[in-house]
């Protein structure tokens, strides 16, 4: 479970991320929705512990990752981390990738990698190396390398973005199959109301560096705080 309570922070004086508050559930996805530049990136961030908060507290299972005096490093607070440029490392084949954040790499994790390969449909390409795959097979991959070591939170900032359109709800689905099988929580950024509606337990809509609205898809939907929130869901049928 992922706790986020009262984040804030500002970049030269201007408030990019606004006492956001929310809570991922073990098994759950919650996509963190808004327009461009409104702070999505800036709050993954903080909470991937890549970048630093002004304010607020972070919890992991229930346990304190940071606050303003308290700082785990990013590779300790058991949080997997899958962005649209977060390429695969293009010397490595597909196995010893997916095996990155294993101790022993592919040798020692054999069982771990097998299993995920399988389930992305990505076995037969375990010697290949990136180059040699599609963009979907990358993204497969990434996804594997990302919940190999069984992250306790997964964030993913925009992962579908760089693929074909025709490939992404396929895709889409796929994941958030194997997402709920792992038992994630996960929080997803996103532009895209569409894919909100489609993957979401939970939507967090974010404006100006706020949450102005969260709860289920169809709340957002059929009831929109305001209506600048309709007319985002307006071109979704
Ligand atoms: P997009 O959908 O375009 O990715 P976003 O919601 O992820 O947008 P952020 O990347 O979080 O937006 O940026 C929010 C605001 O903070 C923007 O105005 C951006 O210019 C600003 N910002 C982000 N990082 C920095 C930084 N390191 N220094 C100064 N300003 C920053
Ligand atoms: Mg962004």
């Amino acid at each position: 479970r992922l706790e986020v309570q009262n984040l804030n922070r500002a970049f030269d004086g201007q408030r990019v991320v606004a006492d956001v508050s929310f809570g991922v559930p073990a098994g759950q996805v919650a996509c963190l929705l808004g327009p461009s530049g409104c702070g999505k990136s800036t709050t993954l961030r903080m909470i991937a512990g890549v970048d630093m908060q002004d304010s607020g507290r972070i919890f992991v299972d229930g346990k304190l990752v940071c606050d303003t005096v308290f700082r785990l490093p990013p590779e300790r607070r058991a949080i997997g981390l899958m962005f649209q440029d977060f390429a695969l490392f293009p010397h490595l084949p597909v196995s010893e990738n997916v095996a990155f954040g294993l101790k022993g790499g592919h040798a020692a994790n054999r069982a771990r990698v097998a299993e995920l390969l399988d389930r992305v449909r990505m076995t037969s390409h375990i010697d290949s190396y990136p180059h040699e795959l599609s963009g979907g097979e990358q993204q497969r991959v990434a996804l594997a390398r990302a919940l190999a070591p069984r992250p306790r939170v997964l964030l993913m900032d925009e992962p579908f973005s760089g693929l074909d359109e025709r490939l992404r709800d396929g895709i889409r689905d796929e994941t958030l199959a194997l997402l709920k099988e792992e038992g994630t929580a996960v929080l997803l950024v996103t532009h895209e109301p569409h894919e909100a509606m489609r993957m979401a337990d939970q939507i967090l809509l974010m404006r100006d560096g706020r949450i102005v609205q969260q709860g289920a898809p169809y709340n957002l939907y059929n009831a929109p705080a305001d209506r600048q929130v309709a007319a985002f869901f307006s071109d979704i049928n």
